[in-house]
């Protein structure tokens, strides 16, 4: 078993019309989450970051800024991953890996204050917008300056793929540590290459959804919002591989990084 803690370093505005078909037409905080792992041999690992300051600094200036006009981010010093760690008494430099989903600012914000880190993702999810840069890669919600200078140097790419039916309708997932404690299942769509982790009965689904509500009806969000970000196809496929897992492993709880209805609950 690995302890886990779920936290939330910002957020930004929208209106949840924007997030799942039928929604309410009001403007709605999505906090972004991150989550803390502790794991026997590695320590201190983390799911995702949430903002911080830095996403200021890499919005600043145009084309980036647009970014800050279509989602403004409500962040500061208290609420990013490095401060609430500290709280817990967890230096960022303790950090020993930082498991990424996928690349937008509101879930690699703060990697840049964790100076010990190596982190992991997708190979798909890094190769497919490392030579992106201005207008092209704020298209894919990704602001380059985001990341460390040595990004590449620390970066592992998830290169084990285990072919499997014990997860389906996955038919496959990484064993990211190769002791089956922490699972990567791929959720592209969203973002090519982002992946989910299933960690003891909890199933974080990063943005393959924005609501529990999406997963549990099979809603995504309207169409105009599948069609701006990220890939429309994979999108619904991986909905519907998640709903389908939903229905049945009824004793896991899945957890979309955005989604409201867990923060009273965890946080
Ligand atoms: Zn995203």
């Amino acid at each position: 078993m690995i302890e886990y803690k779920i936290l939330k370093a910002g957020y930004c505005l929208q209106n949840e019309l924007c997030s799942i078909i039928k929604g309410k037409n009001k403007q709605t905080k999505f906090y972004a989450m991150f989550v803390l792992l502790k794991h026997e041999k590695y320590g201190n690992i983390l799911f995702d970051t949430g903002y911080s300051n830095y996403f200021y600094e890499a919005s600043q200036f145009f084309p980036y800024s647009i970014y800050e006009k279509i989602t403004p981010v409500f962040t500061d010093k208290q609420n990013s991953a490095k401060y609430q760690l500290e709280q817990l008494g967890i230096n960022s430099n303790d950090i020993s890996y930082i498991i990424i989903s996928h690349f937008h600012a509101d879930h690699i914000g703060g990697l840049k204050d964790f100076n010990n880190a190596k982190f992991i993702c997708h190979k798909e999810a890094y190769s497919y917008l490392k030579n992106k840069k201005g207008v092209s890669a704020l298209k894919e919600g990704f602001l380059p300056n985001l990341l460390p200078d040595d990004f590449e140097k620390r970066l592992i790419t998830l290169e084990n793929k285990i072919i499997s039916s014990d997860f389906k309708p996955f038919d496959s997932y990484y064993d990211v540590f190769n002791d089956k404690s922490i699972l990567a299942f791929d959720l592209s769509g969203h973002a090519k290459g982002q992946i989910g982790i299933l960690v003891n009965d909890k199933f974080f689904a990063a943005d393959s959804c924005w609501h529990s509500k999406s997963y549990k009806k099979n809603l995504p969000p309207p169409l105009w919002v599948r069609l701006l970000l990220g890939d429309n196809k994979e999108y619904l496929k991986t909905l519907d591989k998640l709903h389908q897992f939903y229905d049945k492993n009824p004793e896991i709880e899945i957890i979309p990084s955005h989604c409201n209805d867990f923060w009273s609950k965890y946080v």
